[in-house]
């Protein structure tokens, strides 16, 4: 044996480590906030609350979560306009005299909760109003800048409380993006395996079996994803915790954003606002499937089921602007490295977006 194979085998010690944060306490199901208390009551995060919502949200479901706790606890309220840094600073300065924080809404009042919540070191409670996001229970968070929205790190909620009856009367659209962000996993899981093949990427098995079979789950449900239905709710929710748990045990969002998400997120600097996240992302995962040699069209006829968009066209978004968002992807998180960063041309891109109008 050679001096040098001694010394990788001295130095090739065992010396792996890492944290998975999880919420303690998951409820998802009808009627779910009028156990809130006993999930407090189970945490024991203190005396004093502050209720963090959005103008709407407050009326579907703050002011419902402030009568059920208000007379056993302190509550505080605060309303989140858009979530900008003075926002974040308003709240993270109305959270001072609290113990916790709930956020009860969609995914900007849920992001301003995880952030004031991480930056005041003092758990939250995840109340999410619609099933449009995996934000609701994962540990990173969407900020707004004027460069554009960058994903931040925070953590998990300490309790996700997920009622189906509210979630089910949400805006139909918002659930369809939620159900295109879980799809996208399809795709997400390709480009890690792709950066493992190719960069020595490390990756997680059990991250990529739990998001790989979340996605086929919601896929095989797709017919009952309809609006209005508190089971439709329930599978979504369910697909949306299960999704945020591989990005837990993976350590990072890698199980579920790759270069679909890349593309989602240059396409939301290019067209602000233009297309939901999981919208975007849906669309992404066609093209970017079609790239891995993979079945789109199974992802776009999904996509299409649960009634979710997958052409530009629906979303009222010029072509030559997604064509435009397929080149700049990436320039967004360089260092996650996808199928668009392997020197897509630009027509390639243009033969993609009209893929996306075949029969
Ligand atoms: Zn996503």
């Amino acid at each position: 044996m050679s001096t040098d194979t001694v010394q990788v085998l001295q130095s090739d010690g065992f010396n792996k480590s890492r944290w998975t944060q999880l919420p303690r306490d998951v409820l998802i199901g009808h009627q779910a906030i009028l156990q809130l208390p006993d999930i407090i009551a189970d945490i024991r995060p203190g005396r004093s609350v502050l209720i963090i919502s959005g103008g709407t949200t407050r009326e579907v479901a703050g002011n419902a979560v402030e009568d059920i706790l208000k007379d056993s606890y302190d509550v505080k309220r605060f309303v989140a306009g858009k979530l900008d840094t003075t926002t974040l600073e308003a709240c993270s300065q109305a959270s001072m005299s609290t113990d916790f924080l709930i956020g009860v809404g969609g995914g900007r009042v849920i992001d301003c909760a995880k952030i004031v919540s991480y930056k005041q070191g003092k758990p939250f409670i995840s109340v999410p109003t619609a099933a449009s996001h995996d934000g609701i229970i994962s540990g990173r968070a969407t900020l707004p800048t004027e460069a554009g929205s960058v994903s931040v790190g925070a953590h998990p909620p300490i309790a996700v409380v997920a009622d189906t009856g509210i979630i089910s009367q949400a805006p139909h659209r918002l659930m369809a993006s939620g159900c295109a962000d879980v799809i996208s996993n399809y795709t997400a899981i390709l480009d890690w395996e792709l950066a493992h093949r190719l960069r020595g990427e490390q990756i997680s098995e059990y991250a990529i079996a739990l998001s790989k079979m979340t996605a086929e789950i919601l896929v095989k449900d797709a017919n009952l994803i309809k609006p209005g239905q508190e089971e439709a709710a329930w599978i979504v929710v369910k697909a949306l915790v299960s999704s945020g748990v591989s990005m837990a045990i993976a350590g990072s969002s890698r199980p579920a954003s790759g270069g679909e998400h890349k593309f989602g997120h240059a396409l939301e600097r290019l067209i602000p606002g233009a297309a939901l996240h999981g919208e975007a992302c849906g669309i992404g995962s066609i093209m970017t499937m079609y790239l891995h040699g993979g079945d789109w069209r199974e992802i776009r006829s999904s996509l299409a089921r649960i009634g979710a968009p997958t052409t530009p066209k629906e979303l009222n978004i010029p072509d030559e602007i997604v064509i435009e968002a397929l080149l700049k992807a990436r320039d967004i998180r360089p260092e996650r490295y996808t199928i668009l960063d392997m020197g897509l041309t630009r027509e390639s891109a243009e033969h993609l977006v009209q893929m996306l109008y075949e029969a």
